[in-house]
């Protein structure tokens, strides 16, 4: 991305990709749909970027006629077909990596190393995908059985899937869900975020004009409850790849459970109440670093973002101070400076909501750091960085999706009840352990009931094909984006057994 160490030719080359016009109109068989639209909004300033045309009825039952002629044919064409053009849509993503690092900064609010970690991601998921496509979708498996038998495995696409996607990571989640759906043979409903239908649709066009065709993939943006709730309810959406809140994955769950035709497919990533474990052994300055870091990077919009430190209580003062002092560290601004660490809140509702817990924290004398508050920027929505004290890790009741760690301590000799405690949020995203000691460490990781395990390091990024992520229980239903075993969910298999003594044999 980009030439490392040179960011201001970058910069230079993100301000030029930028479009005030941008429009994000539905693409339905290839054809946009203009209209007037909604203004969409940069976080950070306020400022008008673009707009926004919603679905209507008539372009989802469009949509979902043209996917339904076209994907036995997708389907069949194999999945080497379907590879090349997943990769000729990575290499322009590659081309055009300015335009997709600036609406990443401004739709999404994110810094310019949070957007270079999207639109790696995004391109790394559509060549691991678009290999898996090449190796398991491309011939037939041939299988174990009787002599004078023959017996494969073929892998399909299932049919029509939904993508619902969030707006926190606006491409990669986008792209991720997208581009596994069509790589299996699917034919793709995309509905972005209502507050980032800018990037999606510019990842839509990159797919069309590297080759996917205009009846397999439409771009359907809206509202959830209009036009998602639309997609979910239609009979002939034969599964759904969301992620977002572990709230709207239920409501999903509940519409598809209402329907008459086939059972279909949910594949949820969703929230998480992620927590980090330090024992009195842990380097502080190695705390301090990797819990600020997990907590506060992207503004803590991310659903395995650290919610809550459980400090050894014999060394917390300590550790609690030296994660302080490194808040204290923290630039909260406008993510067009490139010194910025801490970006806004994704929109006005979501700031006032995390504000208010923050205020309530402070009138109960639990907020115990803040960071920057003096500074924060006028014209966009952000929160100051906050740590907040609980007295037991249970008093963490639900997700707060923004920049707030909830720290508790507990006791030496209880370190199984307080992984207990942890494992009974329900949340299954990601839990972190810091420790010298390499048996606590291995303990913690296999009590753990999560996803993924951080074992000394920081909790955030997942590499694609390497570090397979996403969560169980309240965080998801698996398997893992980014894994060995994702593309599977979105297949149907068909064996073939053939007796060979005869005739062909
Ligand atoms: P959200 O649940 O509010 O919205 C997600 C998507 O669902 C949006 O496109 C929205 O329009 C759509 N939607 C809303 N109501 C719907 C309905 N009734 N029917 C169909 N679709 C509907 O989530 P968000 O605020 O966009 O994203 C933040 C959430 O996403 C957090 O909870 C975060 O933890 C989660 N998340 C999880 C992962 C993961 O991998 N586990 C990754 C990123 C974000």
């Amino acid at each position: 991305l980009g030439e490392p160490g040179v960011p201001e030719a970058l910069i230079a080359a993100i301000a030029e990709a930028r479009d005030a016009g941008a429009v994000a109109a539905p693409i339905v068989g290839g054809r946009e749909r203009r209209g007037k639209g909604e203004p969409v909004h940069n976080p950070a300033t306020g400022v008008v970027i673009g707009r926004v045309v919603e679905a209507d009825a008539a372009a989802v039952e469009e949509a979902v006629a043209a996917a339904r002629k076209a994907q036995g044919d997708w389907s069949l064409a194999g999945g080497a077909f379907r590879a090349e053009r997943l990769e000729r849509a990575a290499d322009l993503i590659e081309e055009r990596d300015a335009l997709f690092l600036g609406l990443a900064m401004d739709e999404a609010g994110k810094t310019l190393v949070d957007a270079v970690a999207e639109v790696r991601e995004a391109v790394d998921f559509l060549r691991y995908y678009a290999a898996q496509a090449r190796a398991d979708f491309s011939w037939p498996v041939t299988l174990p059985g009787p002599t004078g038998e023959r017996n494969e495995l073929i892998l399909e696409g299932k049919g029509i899937f939904a993508c619902i996607s969030p707006w926190n990571f606006p491409l990669a989640i986008f792209l991720g869900q997208v581009s596994a759906a069509l790589a299996a043979g699917n034919a793709v409903l995309a509905k972005p975020a209502e507050q980032t239908p800018l990037i999606a649709h510019a990842a839509v066009e990159t797919l069309l004009e590297a080759g996917v065709p205009g009846d397999i993939l439409h771009y359907l943006p809206g509202r959830g409850e209009t036009v998602g709730a639309a997609l979910t309810g239609h009979d002939d959406v034969i599964g759904v790849a969301f992620t977002g809140s572990t709230e709207v994955a239920r409501a999903i769950n509940r519409s598809l459970a209402m329907r008459e035709g086939p059972i279909a497919t949910l594949i949820a990533e969703t929230g998480g109440a992620n927590a980090m474990i330090v024992d009195s052994t842990a380097l502080p300055e190695q705390v301090a670093r990797d819990a600020v870091a997990s907590a506060f990077q992207s503004a803590g919009q991310r659903c395995s973002a650290l919610r809550l430190l459980c400090v050894q209580d014999d060394v917390a003062d300590a550790m609690i101070a030296m994660v302080a002092g490194a808040m204290a560290e923290l630039n909260v601004g406008d993510p067009a400076i490139l010194a910025t660490d801490v970006g806004p809140i994704i929109d006005e509702e979501a700031q006032s909501n995390i504000a208010a817990y923050v205020e309530e924290a402070r009138a109960a004398g639990r907020l115990i750091a803040e960071a920057a508050r003096t500074k924060l920027p006028a014209g966009g929505t952000f929160v100051a960085p906050a740590m907040i004290r609980l007295d037991h890790v249970t008093d963490l009741k639900r997700e707060i999706f923004g920049p707030v760690l909830h720290v508790a301590t507990w006791k030496g000799g209880e370190l199984d009840a307080l992984i207990d405690a942890i494992n009974a949020s329900g949340y299954g995203l990601t839990l972190g352990v810091h420790t010298r000691i390499d048996s606590v460490a291995a303990h913690v990781a296999a009590r753990a009931q999560v996803g993924n395990v951080y074992v000394n390091r920081n909790q955030i990024g997942a590499i694609v094909g390497s570090q397979p992520f996403g969560g169980r229980g309240l965080s998801g239903t698996g398997p893992k984006a980014g894994g060995p075993n994702y593309l599977r969910r979105f297949a149907e298999e068909k064996s073939i057994s053939t007796d060979i003594t005869a005739a062909g044999g």
